[in-house]
């Protein structure tokens, strides 16, 4: 393998990288603007200056091949020298907004000018002003005067979301980045150039000045709007969801993660819709009278009579505590409603699939259809006094089928918000949404993939408080239990479940979901020998999924 050196060390690589690819791999970076190691390569920004021995003039390494035998400095006085000059003639028209700015505490410009800048200017003379308030898309606001001309963003658009809506106008320190006349900046994808950015120009309206963001704590997690799962960060402050950010993953969704999927899939977590305690015909009740209830109501009624109703939007755990529930109660098919959007879907990440574990649910040996036609039509039967529905509002079921459901003697509803069904329920029982709960979800691809609680209910608080302390290193992630904010009283699906079958007599005793996972990889084939450990936060594989189709991102 050739190798070259960089600040003294040895570095192999391969043919065609070039110098900031290599020295990245090695874990230093060389400070860059305009590169990113998805985009195309610009070199505009400079900053990436580098000296090479032999070499005349000082090069940018986000274009230059390495070669074998190359000796780099990155620390060198010419090096030094004109990253200075870099930062101090971007610096010449940025304005001095970090204290209002979004992106202060994760800018790239403020870090640099601290890393890497004389730490004053010579310019006196007046900054040219530009525009602060341009509303580039329905989701994102432009400040003209922020932007350093890397056109990151515009390489995203052309390269990755395959929308050629951006470009510069203007010369010189007039240039900027602008929509073609009469169109906007709107494609599935826009809000990613808000991360990529490396200042505060492009910002997110659902973000903008909500918080700072070294207030906010985050904690891994996936996006739970279709069957891709794109691996996320969930940032949170005050127990209040604020944003999602992607996180990187190769084999599911690279940088990225759709519009749709970072604005619109967690707003219920916070919404005053949230199922607060359990509830029996309308009325507040205590967990274990909930519990109790479900199991003493549904020995009034045959096994043939009740209608087990589980989720694809439920994790893996929670489907498979629900499948077991249905069997100890005699009751041996167990249904699930899909939530195919035909033609919504896309050759970068978006699926047509809505749900996050239509895949986890079929192979626990749930049964679902495409058009949802059978599970109608068995609701409609009328044959059924007793339902058990999990974590679904099913409002993409016909009316009818709805109202054959509210009709039911005995309909008990887990769920996170109130819902048509939830409203005609004889039990509610309050679910945690995927932001309050370990789970697993298994996405499209066959990966098997985990959530962390990021926002604390009022249970988790009680049982963190009888937990032993080795199990609390466990369980513990970033979230901040003691944040003020509302907490609402709900359960993760599986810890209810698991509640119900020790009522109905059931010995084993899940205490967390790790637990229940554990025995689902025991049983399930597909699932044998993962554990939340090898699951990490990459995800894990199906057993019958072989790496080839993963990547096909
Ligand atoms: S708006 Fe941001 S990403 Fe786009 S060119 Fe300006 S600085 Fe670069
Ligand atoms: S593509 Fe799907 S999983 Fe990814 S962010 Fe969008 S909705 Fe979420």
């Amino acid at each position: 393998m050739p190798k070259l050196i960089i600040d003294g060390k040895e570095i192999e690589f391969e043919n065609g990288q070039t110098i900031i690819e290599v020295a990245k791999k090695d874990g230093l970076e060389i400070p860059h603007f305009c590169w990113h190691p998805s985009l195309s390569i610009s070199g505009n920004c400079r900053v990436c200056l580098v000296e090479v021995e032999k070499m005349p003039k000082l090069v940018i390494a986000c274009s230059t091949i390495a070669a074998d035998g190359m000796v780099v400095n990155t620390q060198s006085e010419k090096t030094l020298n004109a990253r200075n000059a870099v930062m101090e003639f971007l610096l010449i028209n940025h304005p001095l907004d970090c204290p209002i700015c979004d992106e202060a505490g994760e800018c790239k410009l403020q870090d640099y000018a601290y890393k890497h800048s004389a730490g004053e200017s010579r310019f006196v003379e007046t900054k040219n002003h530009k525009d602060k308030r341009i509303q580039l898309g329905p989701r994102i606001m432009f400040d003209q005067e922020r932007c350093i001309s890397c056109s990151r963003c515009i390489r995203f658009s052309d390269e990755i979301a395959k929308e050629n809506q951006l470009t510069f106008v203007q010369r010189g320190d007039h240039v900027t980045i602008r929509t073609f006349p009469g169109e906007e900046f709107d494609n599935p994808y826009t809000l990613n150039t808000v991360d990529i950015c490396p200042v505060g120009a492009l910002t997110s309206n659902d973000f903008r000045f909500q918080t700072r963001v070294w207030e906010l704590s985050s904690t891994e997690s996936i996006c739970v709007g279709c069957s891709r799962g794109c691996n996320t960060e969930v940032w949170v402050r005050d127990n209040e969801i604020k944003r999602l950010t992607p996180r990187e993953n190769f084999d599911v969704n690279s940088y990225w993660m759709c519009d749709h999927g970072r604005v619109n899939t967690w707003k219920n977590v916070n919404a005053d819709t949230r199922i607060d305690g359990c509830l029996k015909d309308g009325e507040k009740i205590s967990w274990e009278d909930a519990i109790k209830s479900v199991s003493d109501g549904l020995t009034q009624y045959q096994p043939e009579e009740i209608l087990f109703i589980g989720s694809a939007f439920a994790s893996n755990e929670d489907n498979f505590l629900f499948k077991k529930l249905a069997e100890k109660k005699g009751v041996h098919e167990v249904y699930f409603a899909s939530a195919i959007k035909p033609g919504d879907a896309d050759d970068i990440l978006i699926q047509e699939d809505k749900t996050p574990n239509s895949l986890g649910a079929s192979k626990i040996g749930l049964t679902g259809s495409n058009d949802n036609k059978s599970l109608s039509k068995k609701i409609s039967d009328g044959k059924y006094k007793a339902a058990f529905i999990l974590e679904d509002d099913l409002t993409r079921l016909e009316e009818d089928v709805i109202k054959s459901l509210q009709n039911i003697e005995f309909l008990i509803v887990q769920a996170t918000n109130e819902n048509q069904l939830t409203k005609e329920a004889n039990l509610v029982l309050a679910a945690s949404t995927f932001a309050e709960k370990h789970a697993t979800y298994t996405n499209f691809l066959g990966m098997v993939q985990r959530v962390k609680p990021a926002v604390t209910s009022a249970n988790m608080d009680r049982a963190l408080d009888s937990m032993s302390k080795s199990r609390w290193d466990k369980f513990a992630t970033t979230f901040d239990r003691w944040g003020r904010g509302k907490k609402y009283d709900s359960k993760p699906g599986w810890s209810i479940l698991s509640g119900i079958l020790n009522e109905m007599g059931e010995e084993k005793n899940y205490q967390m979901a790790e637990d229940v996972f554990d025995e689902l990889a025991k049983e399930i084939s597909d699932f044998n020998g993962m554990n939340y450990d090898t699951i990490g936060s990459g995800g894990a594989l199906l057993k019958s999924f072989t790496k080839q189709e993963a990547e096909t991102v």
